[in-house]
């Protein structure tokens, strides 16, 4: 019975919530583990469409226990709404979430401060979506952030909160910002949220190693991207927590002696939201024509997503440092259609190829990505059920990039929809799935 990472491999928007919907009937406990509301996973089930943004998309499927680890941050505001749309939808969350004691607590100073930080002409946009996660874990790691369990302990979160709302007000006034947060309005609203909340807040990490004790299986599902990482990423456009596999452990209490196998998801090209080195970014016809096709325009923002090839230099970084044993490649189809496929097979700057990922994101931005082409495939891919029904030139197309990358390509998507998948016969993917 394995226990199972899933997590992007490279600057998130991969398909995740689709992936994690699918493969969650397989798993008794699906954990996220990382980040905030800021991580848009849309699911299809039938004609029904789920934006999840903070639950775990293994919620859709009855039965299946959900939780939110230590590592992400939460703003209550945001679970009560995702729960009060899912209720609504007939999804019964409040008997199968539990949620970490030991996560941080979002508040609206938080998105304060951000606006502060991104609006600042001295310093780089890096693009967020300004729901506070980021100032959050700046407030976690600066060790005068407050937990799940400091809110639901009236006494502790007062003196806490008094002194992170007072902190928060030297900040504003700092930058001569108006500061219009209502603090005690606040501190009156979190305390009728936890309230609401107190019945689903535990010991996560007790629940998960208990589980996992008991011979249950866990899934471990990752948000944003491995270059999203902070510290793996492409610092500093990044996501302000460890999106890669070893935030699974860190974010859950989980050791890593307990995970079985890291997949990773990955589009058959490759897109990003916000600012940053994109290597095989293509700004022309063709990225546009990607942009349209894959839908490319983020479920949380609505922000057009820059568009580009599959990148092998950074899948083989991603690989290496997440430990993949198999990767899911999605939308497939998108490709459907085109003449050549472009594929970025190696980084040149200054004349030179490089062999690793540069850390200086002057020199990522000087990158010359090298390019193969590939021939399309005549007929589409979309919907397709059997890798054998695949294309020719669309399993060359996988071999090639399995090849190029060094891990095994175990599934492929066809379309947003759950039966649109094609796990291989014989793949370790298969086996680790189950
Ligand atoms: P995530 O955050 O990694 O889950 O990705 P998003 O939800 O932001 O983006 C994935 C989008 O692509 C969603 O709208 C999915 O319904 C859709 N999708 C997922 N897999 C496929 C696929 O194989 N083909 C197509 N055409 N769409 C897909």
């Amino acid at each position: 019975m394995s226990n199972l990472i899933v997590l992007g491999s490279q600057w998130g928007d991969e398909g995740k919530g689709k992936i994690v919907d699918l493969f969650s009937e397989k798993f008794d406990v699906v954990a996220r583990y990382q980040g905030g509301h800021n991580a848009g996973h849309t699911v299809l089930v039938g004609n029904r469409k789920f934006v999840l943004k903070l639950i775990p998309s293994g919620v859709l499927h009855p039965g299946v226990r959900v939780v939110i680890g230590n590592g992400v941050v939460i703003d209550p505001q945001a679970l009560l709404d995702a729960i009060t749309m899912l209720d609504q939808a007939g999804i019964d969350v409040r008997g199968n979430i539990a949620i970490s004691n030991r996560a941080h607590v979002i508040f609206p100073f938080h998105r304060m401060v951000e606006k502060v930080s991104e609006g600042r002409a001295d310093r780089t946009a890096i693009g967020t979506t300004s729901r506070g996660i980021g100032p959050c874990y700046e407030d976690k790691i600066g060790r005068r952030g407050i937990r799940m369990a400091d809110l639901l302990n009236p006494a502790v979160f007062d003196t806490l909160y008094n002194f992170l709302a007072e902190d928060k007000a030297t900040t504003a006034k700092a930058f001569g910002i108006e500061n219009d947060l209502h603090i005690e309005e606040i501190r009156k609203d979190y305390m009728r949220m936890a309230e609401r909340i107190r019945p689903l807040v535990c010991d996560t990490a007790r629940l998960l190693n208990d589980a996992i004790r008991d011979g249950k299986r866990v899934m471990f599902e990752g948000a944003q991207g491995t270059m999203l990482d902070i510290d793996h990423g492409t610092y500093p456009f990044v996501t302000s927590s460890s999106a890669a596999a070893g935030g699974a452990c860190t974010g859950t209490g989980v050791a890593p002696t307990r995970i079985d196998g890291i997949l990773g998801v990955s589009k058959a090209y490759i897109t990003r939201v916000g600012s940053g080195p994109f290597p095989s970014e293509d700004l022309g016809e063709e990225g546009e024509r990607i942009r349209k096709a894959g839908n490319e325009f983020g479920s949380v923002t609505g922000r057009p997503r820059r568009c580009g090839w599959f990148d092998v230099p950074l899948l083989r970084y991603t690989a290496m440092v997440n430990g993949f044993d198999s990767l899911i490649v999605t939308k497939l189809d998108v490709l459907d259609g085109l003449k050549t496929i472009k594929v970025c097979t190696n980084y040149k700057a200054h004349g030179a190829v490089l062999d690793t990922m540069p850390p200086e994101n002057a020199l990522m931005e000087k990158i010359e990505p090298v390019y193969e082409e590939l021939p399309g495939w005549p007929t589409p891919t979309s919907g397709l059920t059997s890798y054998e029904e695949l294309p020719k030139e669309a399993r060359d197309y996988i071999a090639y990039l399995e090849e190029k990358t060094g891990v095994e390509i175990g599934c492929v998507s066809t379309g947003p929809e759950r039966n649109q998948t094609i796990v291989r016969k014989g793949s370790r993917m298969e086996k680790l799935i189950g």
